[in-house]
């Protein structure tokens, strides 16, 4: 820390994110990108923009914002883009959260919030999850705070009904509720619809997991216009331009590219199930998951044990060493090889463990 650091963030712990190594020699199953990539449809007409970023990218991002709110079916002005959801997860702490209000969200679930919160001196109510860490829906009931709710919830991939969610956000109409989306294509149910009849609800997607574009950044946010409109507040008192050119067009087309996201997602889906039997069958046991990965937990290995034996075998995976989950790694599910690569490993770990 400098001398010159802000006092106001002496004791903020950031985010660490997943290593990205630089060389290819690890199979990558740590941090819940798309082993597919992007749409070919996206790729070619993202490639033509290359050459007018000599100007400044469109803030209102009128193209993508009109195709992606005709294809979803809401109106324009009920949709907003951010440079990654995070970006927009964000923005809704500025927007939405204060001193008084305050924020909560459960106990385990995306680092994030717990971030943001230190970031802008929030209070926030940290909600255990269950002993299964299912969430019990009446604790955010009547809250007075803006709640934050990833659905599917990361690390362990439980995800709420629909019926739930409508629930949560009916008992808080006073306060703003968010549904962070980042995993749904891999079998939830997106709160979107939901937006037309509650005005405290915003949906955030990301083109991160399903989209295959976690290096490009983008997700939006979906929600009543007088929100969106707070959040592009916001957004033009920070950064117009927050989603680059080739972004722009890159997500226009890989959403319209459904084919293309529905196919990986359902070859995601059958990789996940496969994978939940075979390691089953080694002594594992997990949560469901309706995710692009697996919260898994071995009967005799510590996950750290798990993380660095894999490592080891060229196999990267997430381990969280937090209270009530570090037994556990989370398991990015990926193409049907690397999942044989990733059971034959773990296999081999277990036998030279006993
Ligand atoms: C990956 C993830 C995000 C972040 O997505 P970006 O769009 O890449 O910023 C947000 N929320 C959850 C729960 C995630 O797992």
């Amino acid at each position: 820390m400098s001398r010159f650091f802000s006092q106001k963030y002496k004791d903020l712990t950031p985010y660490t994110p997943g290593e990205q190594p630089k060389d290819f020699k690890y199979i990558k199953l740590n941090t819940n990108e798309s082993p597919f990539p992007p749409s070919k449809k996206a790729v070619k007409v993202g490639k033509k923009v290359l050459n007018q970023l000599n100007l400044y990218s469109d803030p209102t991002c009128s193209d993508i914002r009109k195709a992606i709110a005709e294809k979803i079916g809401v109106s324009k002005d009920e949709i907003i883009f951010g440079n990654g959801s995070d970006e927009l997860l964000y923005l809704s702490f500025l927007a939405f959260c204060d001193e008084k209000r305050g924020v909560a969200f459960a106990d385990i679930t995306y680092g994030f919030y717990k971030v943001y919160a230190k970031l802008n001196n929030l209070n926030a109510k940290v909600i255990p999850l269950k002993d299964d860490f299912s969430i019990n829906i009446a604790d955010y009931f009547n809250l007075n705070k803006t709640i934050f709710i990833a659905n599917p919830n990361a690390p362990t991939g439980i995800c709420l009904s629909l019926e739930q969610i409508e629930k949560i956000v009916s008992e808080n109409i006073n306060s703003v509720v968010i549904i962070d989306e980042a995993y749904v294509d891999f079998g939830g149910k997106s709160a979107i619809p939901l937006t037309k009849k509650y005005d405290n609800l915003l949906v955030i997607q990301t083109f991160s997991k399903s989209r295959s574009l976690a290096g490009a950044r983008l997700g939006l946010a979906v929600g009543n216009k007088e929100l969106i409109n707070d959040l592009n507040t916001i957004r033009y008192s920070i950064n117009p331009y927050n989603v680059n050119k080739t972004t722009l067009k890159l997500g226009e087309f890989a959403y319209l590219d459904d084919e293309y996201t529905k196919s990986n997602c359902n070859t995601i889906i059958e990789n996940r199930e496969f994978t939940v039997e075979q390691l089953k069958k080694l002594g594992f046991s997990m949560t469901e998951s309706k995710a692009n990965f697996i919260f898994v937990k071995h009967e005799s290995l510590s996950g750290k044990k798990i993380y660095q034996k894999l490592k080891e075998k060229l196999i990267l995976v997430r381990h969280f060493d937090l209270p009530r989950i570090n037994e556990y790694v989370r398991i990015t599910i990926g193409t049907k090889k690397q999942m044989q690569a990733l059971i034959s490993a773990l296999n081999e770990i277990i036998t030279e463990e006993k």
